[in-house]
């Protein structure tokens, strides 16, 4: 899967992702990462991609031209059309289902905001998708735009060692994930539980499923009652 990222600050975004779990898939080809500068595309000479809005207001924001003219050199390079997906907090929450439908795309178009935002005539001409990571505002759409990178490389067969680890994970059966354990078996006075050394495994997957329902209904009732709704509704 390949993820183009326009951007006026490409380092921050690059130096963000190339770590770890996503440098190894880079490495190995299970995804790619390119972040393309925007400012790189302004027609203007003094380098400027921000302008004052018009009707008043503070703030600046991000002119149509570069942006368009950074999307049009990344989609002439791409076999077929890509979704373009604008980090907004004005777009649907990020979710994991989210992550999911999106890790089927064979490329994606991330685009970054910045200052007060982008003209809105070079969204309505671009974009596909607008998606915010949550009801708060952040000075920029890199960060949003890694998180949506790491959620949705994560999904993408073989970048995970472990196959199964994602399918475990919170959110994945509608669920938060069950507490885990590593060595030693007791430590400050605090024992694993017993049912985790039995060995006993459709035990131990019985009481996971137990710990999860019980976390996700001390702390998620919206996600508990959603994921009784469903296993009703399945059960009909
Ligand atoms: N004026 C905009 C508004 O009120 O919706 C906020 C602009 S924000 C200061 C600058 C950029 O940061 C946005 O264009 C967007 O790309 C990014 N951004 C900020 N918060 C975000 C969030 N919660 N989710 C996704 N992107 C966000």
């Amino acid at each position: 899967m390949n993820f183009h990222i326009m951007t006026l600050f490409p380092d921050m975004v690059m130096n963000g992702l190339n770590t770890s779990i996503l440098a190894r898939a880079m490495d190995r080809g299970l995804i790619s990462c390119e972040a393309v500068d925007i400012r790189s595309y302004t027609e203007n000479r003094h380098g400027r991609v921000d302008d004052y809005t018009y009707g008043g207001g503070a703030g600046m924001l991000m002119q149509a031209q570069p942006v368009y003219d950074c999307w049009r050199s990344i989609q002439e390079r791409l076999p077929q059309k890509a979704r373009v997906v604008y980090l907004t907090p004005a777009g649907r929450v990020f979710t994991q289902e989210t992550a999911e439908e999106l890790s089927r795309e064979e490329e994606l178009i991330l685009l970054c905001g910045h200052y007060e935002g982008i003209d809105e005539r070079v969204l309505e001409e671009i974009v596909t998708d607008e998606i915010s990571i949550g009801d708060y505002v952040l000075t920029g759409g890199e960060l949003p735009a890694m998180i949506l990178v790491d959620a949705v490389a994560r999904l993408v067969p073989g970048v995970l060692n472990n196959g199964s680890s994602a399918e475990t994970d919170s959110f994945q059966n509608g669920l938060l994930e069950y507490p885990q354990y590593s060595r030693p078996e007791e430590w400050r006075g605090r024992r694993v539980p017993e049912i985790l050394l039995s060995g006993d495994h459709a035990k131990v997957d019985a009481w996971r499923l137990a710990q999860s329902l019980e976390r996700t209904k001390q702390r998620r009732p919206d996600l508990y009652e959603k994921y009784q709704l469903a296993e009703r509704e399945h059960s009909c």
